[in-house]
Formats: C-alpha cells, sequence, structure tokens
C-alpha cells in the first residue's frame, strides 16, 4: 500500500453507519434527511432523466452549463460581486470533493492548515492526504456562564494567530458549523479574514448548511469581507441544499486564478459528474432565484420546518437530563452526556474514548444511533471533549417520536 493511506484509514461514518444497520437503530446519527427532497427539484430529476440522449452522456467538465450558470447568478447577488460561471465555479462530486481538490490542489509537503476545532472530520485526513500538516485551533465554551448555545462557543483571536507559523498556508472554517450549529457572526469572521489578509493565507470556507440558521442567527460568507474573494474557496452541497443528499452535487466558487488550480485535480481524477442530477440542482437553483427572500423559497421553508424539530429534540433532551447546546443553525444537536450513568458491560474498548463507548453502548442497548463528538477533534484535543454527543434532528416526526420514546422509556 501507499504511505499515504496510513493513519487515514479509521472513519466514524464507515463505524457508526454500519453499527446503526446492524442493530436497525432510530437514526440520528449520520446527517441526512429521511423525507423526501421538495416535489420541484424531484420533478427537475426526472424530467431530465426521461429527457433527449444529451442527459445520459457526459457534460463539460468542470460542471453542467445550466448548474454553473445559475450558481454564479444565484452567488452573485449573495456575494455581491460578478462570479464568472465559467471560471470561478467548479461542480464536484459533493462538498468531499470540492474540499479534497482544494486541499490537493493548494497544499504542499509541509505546509501547514488551521482546523478550526470541532471540524466536520474529513478535513483533518484529506489536509494529510495532500502531505500538509494538520494545526488545531479549539472553539472553547465561554468560560463562567452556563454554556446554552453554539453561540457560547468562541475563537480566541490570539490563540488562533499563536497558530500561524511562515508555513501556514490556509485556514479551514465551517460556518454553520458541524457539529455544534455554530453561525460565525461577522465580527468572528472578521478576525478570520484579518489574520488570512495579515499573513497571506488562504481560507477554506465550507458552508454546506448556509441556508439553515434559527433563531435570527445569519449567515454571513467570509468571501463577501473587503479583501476575502481572492483568498477563499467557498465550499457547497447540492444534498444539503435540496434535502438530496444522496445526488452528491457540491461546488468550489473562488476567484478563477484558485479554482483552475482545483479543476486540474479534478479533470485528472473524477473529469465528469452525473448530467441528471447536476441539471436539477441548476432548475432548482433558477427556481429559488425567481422566489429569493419569499416565503415560497424553500431556502425559507427549510429551515422553517427545522426550527421546530430542532426545538422538539431539545425539549425532549432536556426533558431526560441531558444538557443540549442549542444549536445556531445546520442538522446537528450536541448534548452533554456527562451526568449519565451508564454501566457499559464492556470491558473490551476501554482504552476508547468515553463518547464513543456511550454511542456504542446506546445502539447496542437501546437502538438508538448517534455519533461521538470526539470524533471531531484532533486525537490531541478530544480527551478534552470527550462527553458529548451528536444528534441529527433532520428527521421525520415520527423519527424524532420514536428516539423520544427510546430515551423517556431508559431515564
Ligand atoms: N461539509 C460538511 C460540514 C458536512 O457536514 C458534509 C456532509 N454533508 C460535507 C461537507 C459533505 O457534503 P456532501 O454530501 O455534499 O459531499
Ligand atoms: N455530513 C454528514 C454528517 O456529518 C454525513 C457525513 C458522511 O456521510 N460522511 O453526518
Amino acid at each position: 500500500h501507499a504511505r499515504r493511506t496510513e493513519g487515514v484509514d479509521k472513519n466514524v461514518w464507515v463505524e457508526f453507519t454500519q453499527l446503526a444497520a446492524d442493530y436497525k437503530a432510530v437514526n440520528l446519527g449520520q446527517g441526512f434527511p429521511d423525507f423526501s427532497p421538495p416535489d420541484f427539484v424531484k420533478e427537475a430529476f426526472c424530467k431530465a432523466v426521461s429527457g433527449g440522449p444529451s442527459m445520459h452522456q457526459y457534460t463539460r467538465a468542470f460542471g453542467h452549463p445550466p448548474l454553473v450558470k445559475n450558481l454564479a447568478k444565484f452567488f452573485s447577488r449573495v456575494v455581491g460581486r460578478d462570479i464568472d460561471p465559467f471560471e470561478d465555479v467548479l461542480v464536484t462530486v459533493g462538498a468531499y470533493q470540492a474540499l479534497f481538490s482544494a486541499f490537493q490542489a493548494l497544499v504542499n509537503e509541509g505546509d501547514e492548515v488551521i482546523i478550526v476545532e470541532p471540524f466536520f472530520d474529513c478535513y483533518q485526513p484529506m489536509v494529510l492526504m495532500s502531505g500538509g500538516k494538520a494545526v488545531y485551533v479549539p472553539l472553547r465554551p465561554r468560560e463562567g456562564s452556563a454554556v446554552l448555545s453554539s453561540a457560547d462557543w468562541v475563537l480566541s483571536a490570539e490563540e488562533l494567530e499563536s497558530k500561524v507559523t511562515p508555513h501556514t498556508k490556509a485556514i479551514v472554517i465551517n460556518t454553520p458549523n458541524n457539529p455544534l450549529g455554530k453561525v460565525y457572526k461577522t465580527e468572528e469572521l472578521q478576525v478570520i479574514a484579518d489574520l488570512c489578509i495579515k499573513h497571506d493565507l488562504l481560507c477554506v470556507s465550507d458552508e454546506v448548511y448556509e441556508w439553515l440558521t434559527y433563531d435570527g442567527a445569519k449567515h454571513v460568507k467570509i468571501a463577501s469581507l473587503p479583501g476575502m474573494w481572492e483568498r477563499t474557496i467557498t465550499v457547497g452541497s447540492g444534498g444539503k441544499t435540496f434535502s438530496a443528499t444522496g445526488w452528491k452535487v457540491g461546488w468550489a466558487i473562488g476567484s478563477g486564478n484558485i479554482l483552475k488550480h482545483l479543476k486540474t485535480i479534478h479533470q485528472n481524477s473524477v473529469y465528469h459528474c452525473p448530467t441528471a442530477a447536476q441539471e436539477a440542482v441548476a432548475q432548482g437553483f433558477q427556481r429559488e432565484y425567481e422566489l429569493f427572500g419569499t416565503p415560497e423559497s424553500y431556502f425559507q421553508q427549510l429551515p422553517a420546518m427545522l426550527h421546530h424539530k430542532r426545538k422538539k429534540l431539545a425539549s425532549c433532551l432536556q426533558s431526560v437530563g441531558l444538557q443540549p447546546v442549542m444549536p445556531e443553525g445546520g442538522y446537528f444537536m450536541i448534548a452533554d452526556i456527562s451526568s449519565i450513568k451508564v454501566d457499559f458491560n464492556d470491558q473490551s474498548s476501554e482504552d476508547e474514548p468515553y463518547d464513543f463507548r456511550f454511542v456504542k453502548w446506546l445502539v447496542r442497548e437501546k437502538h438508538l444511533a448517534t455519533i461521538p463528538v470526539s470524533a471531531f477533534y484532533s486525537p490531541e484535543h478530544s480527551k478534552e471533549f470527550d462527553k458529548y454527543i451528536r444528534f441529527c434532528f433532520v428527521k421525520e416526526d415520527a423519527t424524532l417520536d420514536a428516539a423520544a420514546d427510546i430515551l423517556k422509556k431508559w431515564s
């Protein structure tokens, strides 16, 4: 085997998605909706598949023209600048491949990439596989006050700057954050932007949950801050945007002179993404462009629906004595398990982090699937953060009710 496969072989999704299936668990683990995408994109997909021969053949390598045009049109309005569909946009196999292409294209051996913890787990192996070194800076719960919301988890500007060395190449952020749900405020993004500009760093901004904010939190694109368009790669996901994670349509948006390097990786690995799925996402963005800011927009309807699901899950967790951190955005809610005493009855995994053992016990004994939060920390810091588990609330009410039943019976 090649050396780049070493140390990146364990994967939390592989492990816990299998466990959820093995135990036929009520699944609040892996983040995907268990309800259908909206009719307008399903119909667009069906229309594409039943359409002419071109929908079944290769399309443009860097993105189906209707999709890159609609992404550029839509995001030009959001970012407040003219985005060129053919220069500044790359369509990828989900946000995953946009991230992978970014690290492969921009990180050299020995380069350092700063990752804000907790982080979507794939950033670390992707940085390693590009030959880079991951350097971590944690969001920390504000001291003193009871931690009630993801807004109480903050980044220290001094601590962040202390991580910058002459080898630092990029900073990776994720807003709204997975797993915490933090939505960075403009002031917080400005601190990161100032640092990027001062030290001439790139920024990879993973914004797959950009439409999902609650209770007045507002998503801000770091690429829209002065001086940041030129150095930011913004990553998005059609799966998360239209509740169709299985379609695996994603994108990277940024200045053409950066994007061209991601295209080089793409053309030498994946080359094309599936045409019909791109066509359907293109139609979805066309509709959303027309309805933007109106109550019919899916980008208003989905967060409104999730707002209720999030409340439902939070009150259920509270009623059984699990203190949730209320997310300002995204698909997930983390909860503190330190007050729950369980006898794992299993000596075999004693060297595993506490939350991994807890989650395995929960799926094995109670048939409820969740995700251990220490999986979103570096090996160096996971010990400090092994008392939380993550619940996905983007589920049918019946699924959330089934989870509530399990929790209530047991507590
Ligand atoms: N980034 C984050 C923060 C995620 O939670 C996910 C999982 N959906 C991805 C990227 C990957 O998205 P996709 O399914 O579009 O590859
Ligand atoms: N982003 C989703 C999650 O965090 C799915 C991750 C995956 O399937 N790799 O649960």
